[in-house]
């Protein structure tokens, strides 16, 4: 499971990696396993013949370092993958959480404990103030998001206070608010962020396989009722169906989430095929394949020495 590259062009966010460690990856799995391009995969997947050695390739969030990055190194090898998604951003929207991890990114270079040493008390002083106390009350960081080893201490209390205590308004409100103050201008970097109609074009047309994210990126997409869930995946169907002239067969889960609801709602778009964000319980295969972060797959070739840790958002 890809996120972030960077280069000359895209900055070298938290967890972004350079062509060379994308190459050394897809060494390390063409020697180790069967690396299969995503038809191939997708075939064997649906007739339940995967063997444990079988791998593939996926890219989440639509991003643009992506296709800049890994897609020649793909092309050179002959190697196809799976895209995941999510439309909003193709529909001229911003996914505001990847401008805020683009924001972080430029003007917190060297440490994203940088961030947090400016954000949380900004956070702690602002109207939320009383919101943010309650909330921390009795939280233990390092039962949060135990499943993701990386992730620091301060990762796993910005993201509980901002998954579990602003929530989603509330918390781009305050980003806002911080951007603004830091003079960051927002408009100029959104052709950088993301792929456009065209890319995706192209990957379908060498046969990469394009497939759902949800509409607009819930962080918590388990959250929202069966109605809400429906409509981001309906109108995500529906975008990649029209634009690529195919239907869409797979589906990436959003930062991992989904329920019961979620299941459902795919099943009834004919989508049977996809993919969690980790690795925490062993393969169910179905909609609940599990993967390997490229983080942690990079750690495991270059050892307990490196100093990346992933970061989605
Ligand atoms: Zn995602």
């Amino acid at each position: 499971m890809f996120h972030h590259f960077y280069d000359d062009i895209h900055p070298k966010g938290q967890g972004a990696i350079s062509e060379k460690e994308f190459e050394s990856i897809l060494d390390y799995y063409q020697k180790n396993y069967n690396l299969l391009r995503a038809n191939d995969w997708l075939l064997k997947a649906k007739a339940r013949s995967l063997s444990e050695r079988d791998v593939c390739i996926t890219f989440d969030d639509c991003l643009k370092c992506q296709f800049d990055v890994a897609f020649p190194v793909l092309e050179k090898r002959n190697l196809t993958a799976f895209w995941f998604v999510y439309s909003s951003v193709l529909e001229g929207g911003a996914e505001v959480l990847e401008v805020y991890r683009y924001f972080r990114t430029v003007c917190y270079k060297d440490d994203i404990e940088d961030f947090y040493k400016d954000f949380f008390p900004f956070l702690y002083q602002s109207e939320n103030s009383e919101l943010i106390k309650e909330g921390l009350k009795g939280f233990i960081p390092e039962d949060y998001l135990k499943s993701q080893g990386f992730y620091s201490r301060n990762d796993r209390i910005f993201r509980y206070l901002r998954d579990r205590v602003l929530g989603k308004d509330l918390y781009n409100n305050s980003m806002d608010l911080f951007i603004e103050l830091k003079g960051f201008n927002r408009e100029e970097v959104l052709d950088l962020l993301w792929m456009d109609n065209e890319n995706l074009k192209t990957l379908k047309s060498l046969d990469h396989i394009v497939g759902l994210h949800s509409h607009s990126h819930p962080t918590c997409i388990a959250n929202l009722s069966y109605e809400k869930q429906k409509e981001e995946y309906r109108k995500n169907y529906n975008y990649l169906k029209d634009l690529l002239g195919v239907v869409p067969e797979t589906v990436a889960h959003p930062c991992g989430s989904y329920n019961e609801d979620t299941l459902e709602v795919l099943k009834s778009l004919g989508v049977n095929i996809g993919f969690r964000a980790n690795m925490s319980f062993p393969d169910r295969g179905g909609l609940e394949f599990p993967r390997e972060d490229h983080i942690n797959v990079l750690r495991r070739i270059e050892g307990e020495n490196n100093s990346f840790y992933q970061q989605p958002y």
